[in-house]
This record gives C-alpha cells, structure tokens and sequence, in this order.
C-alpha cells in the first residue's frame, strides 16, 4: 500500500527521523492558517499524489509569505498533475503538505526495500540525491553504497557507519547520519515496510539532516497486524473497483481487456489469463475469489466484474475444492438476479458437487454457457468478446 508524503513524514517523525515542520491543507486559505503557524518564512506548497517527479510538473512551488502560500496552494490544489509517474492522465491533487523551506546545501538519497534474492532488507545511500535513483544506477552505479542487513543480527552500527562514510559526509555529520539510517531502519521493520525512500536527504546549510521527501510503502499482506496504518488509505488514489474489491477482502486487480474473468485460486487465475491470451482475447481483470470463497464473495466478485463497463464477456472457470460448485453455482445465480447482466457468461466448473452446481445453473432460468474444459471456456468467451 502506497501513502502519501505527509503520511510519510508524520511516521518518520514518530520513529526520530527529522522532517521539515509542517502540515497539511485541503483548501487555500487553510494553507495560510498552517504558513502563519509555522515560525517563518519561506515555504513550500507541495501537492501530494502517489507519485513522484512532482516538481518539474509544477507540483510543488516556493512562497515567501502566508499570502503567497495561499496564492500557490489556489494554483496546485484542483490541479490535473502530470509527472513521469502519474501516465498522461495524470492526477487531481486534492491535499497539500505546506512546510518550512530548507537552506539546501547537498542532496543524497537513502533508500530500504526488500532485495528478493538475497531475502534480505538492502539500505543503499548515493550522495546522487534528488534525482532517479534507476537513472543513477544505470548511469554511475559506483555512487550507490549498499548494505545487506541480516534479519536475525539486525543493523549492526558499522554498516550505518559504512553508509555515512561511503557517500562523503563529514565526520561531524556522520552521528547524526548513523542515527537516521539507524532510525529509518527501525521504522522499515516495526511497520512492516516494502519501500522506504528518502529521496532527497538533505544537509542543509546549517549542517543539518532532513528527510525532505517520503517515499513509504507498506506491506499489504502485514496490514492486518497494523489497523492504524491501514486508515491512512487514500481512496481516492486507487482504481474504484479495486477499492471496491478490497472491501470484500476479494484479490483483484484491473487490467486493460474486455474478458471478465472470475477464478478460485491465483494459480489457476493466471493459467486462466494465459489461455483468454491463447485463445486471442484479453482480460479485463485478475480476480481470485480465494480458495475459501463463501457464496457471498463470489456474488461480490461477479458484481465487481460486471460494473467494469469495458467487460463485454465473463469467464468462471471455478476448481470446487474447499469452495464447493453448487455454493458457487448459488452465488453466481444471486449475482445475476441482482445485477443486470447484458454480456454472455461463460461457465467451466469442476471438482466437489460439480453436478449439483451445473444443475442449479441449468435449472436457475437464467442463460450460462457451459464449457466443457478450460481451453474450450478461453475460446467460447474469445468468440463471443470478438
Ligand atoms: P518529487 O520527488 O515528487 O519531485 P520532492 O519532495 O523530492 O518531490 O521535491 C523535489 C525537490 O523540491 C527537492 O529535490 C528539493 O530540491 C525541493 N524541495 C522539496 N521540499 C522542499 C523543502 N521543504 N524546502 C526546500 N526545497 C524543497
Ligand atoms: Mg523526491
């Protein structure tokens, strides 16, 4: 799950890593109210979306006096923000983060995730900051010092040491730096973070460290260990339906075709992606009802896919393992008496009580079409979709 900035900053702040003073705003004039109450001049109006490269967007402006904050806030609130991140559509910046600006004498990065294939935290610092960290690894890796931490030893004091030294601070910076990745470190695990970056980490020119930008994701799978956390979810950042989906504790994920597809188990999804490809159409949607799936999540499943106006097609292609065929077969039915349904629905089912499920669906008045198999379910909504 991604947060925004001032979410960000408020956590690291929690867990002593500095940030600039600041606060949020959703209007205007609430902008100057946080401008007058910060101890003075000049700020900084920074539009906050789930993405990055927002300042060479316009997303984020300089302002001398409360009045100026005012007057920039006016111009970013409201705004269709495009940055490289964003895509050409961009997004509608609702939320300001209004904070002290800083006397900027260097920018480093410092950055935590999860490197897969060594199954271990990975802390990397550059003391190229403010830009890509990508560009700078493709460009000059030589400038990103790395740090494996072993999970059962933790951080041990000499590779924030290493860190420090590695990116050229000077020895009176090097404290306070150990402190911080020490910090930010301790953050990355008590949250269950996936992403931590600080990019940019700045020495300001009186020697101090500030985390000036936040860049947190958390781990959606740890979520359920942290309800505080799972409030700061932003609705508004995500695709409807897969906030929709989320609600239900359902596993979907929108995707750019037009063939609807509803599956029990993740494998058996993406073998069911494969053949909708195989056979020449394309999904519209990943969607596991899960293994365990009662009648009930897969009447909200059905409903989820079928209010994506782009599905011309709907695919079950259900394995009744724990989730018995005639609880699905019921459930589908329930969706279909509820919604209406416009597009041809296509129906593979096998496994526990598969007769009893093809007869409620043969008996429910309603038209399925069965499929004999998996590949013969893909080329019966492939036909149809076309
Ligand atoms: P993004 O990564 O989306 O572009 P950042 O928060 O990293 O946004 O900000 C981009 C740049 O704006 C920073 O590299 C820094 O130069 C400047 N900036 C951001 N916040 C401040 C601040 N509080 N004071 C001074 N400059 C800032
Ligand atoms: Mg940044």
């Amino acid at each position: 799950m991604k947060i925004h900035e001032y979410q960000g900053k408020d956590l690291l702040k929690k867990f002593k890593v500095p940030a600039p003073a600041g606060d949020v705003a959703v209007t205007p004039s609430e902008a100057r109210t946080v401008a007058e109450e910060l101890e003075q001049g000049p700020f900084v109006v920074k539009a906050q979306i789930h993405a990055g490269g927002r300042g060479k967007g316009g997303g984020i402006k300089t302002a001398a006096t409360p009045e100026e904050v005012e007057k920039v806030a006016g111009q970013i609130l409201g705004m269709t923000l495009i940055t490289p991140q964003t895509g050409p559509e961009g997004r509608v910046v609702n939320t300001v983060l209004v904070e002290q600006a800083q006397d900027i004498d260097r920018e480093l990065y410092l950055g935590i995730v999860l490197d897969r294939s060594l199954a271990q935290p990975v802390i990397m610092m550059s003391s190229a900051g403010g830009m890509e960290i990508e560009e700078v690894a493709a460009r000059t890796p030589e400038l990103i010092i790395k740090e494996a931490v072993g999970p059962a030893t933790g951080l041990m004091p000499y590779q924030a040491r290493n860190l420090a030294f590695g990116v050229g601070l000077e020895p009176a910076l090097l404290r306070p730096a150990v402190s911080f990745i020490e910090n930010l470190y301790r953050m990355f695990t008590a949250l269950d973070c996936s992403l931590a970056e600080i990019n940019p980490l700045v020495v300001t020119k009186t020697g101090d460290l500030l985390a000036l930008d936040a860049k947190i994701n958390l781990d959606d799978n740890a979520l359920f260990r942290h309800h505080d956390l799972a409030a700061l979810e932003d609705p508004d950042e995500m695709d409807p339906l897969e906030h929709e989906a989320r609600k239900h504790h359902l596993n979907y994920i929108r995707l750019s075709g037009n063939v609807g597809a509803m599956v029990n188990g993740a494998g058996l999804a993406m073998a069911t992606m494969d053949l909708i490809k195989a056979a020449g159409a394309e999904p519209a949607n990943f969607l596991d009802v899960g293994g365990g799936a009662s009648a009930d999540m897969v009447a909200n499943g059905f409903r989820i896919i079928l209010s994506d106006p782009r599905v011309k097609g709907v695919l079950i292609n259900i394995f009744g393992g724990i989730l018995r065929c005639d609880r699905l077969a019921e459930g589908v039915i329930a969706a279909v008496k509820e919604v209406k349904v416009q597009v041809p629905i296509i129906i593979r089912l096998e496994g526990t009580n598969v007769e009893e499920g093809r007869k409620l669906l043969a008996e429910s008045g309603f038209t399925f079409t069965v499929a004999t198999d998996m590949r013969d379910a893909a080329q019966k909504v492939a036909a149809l979709v076309q």
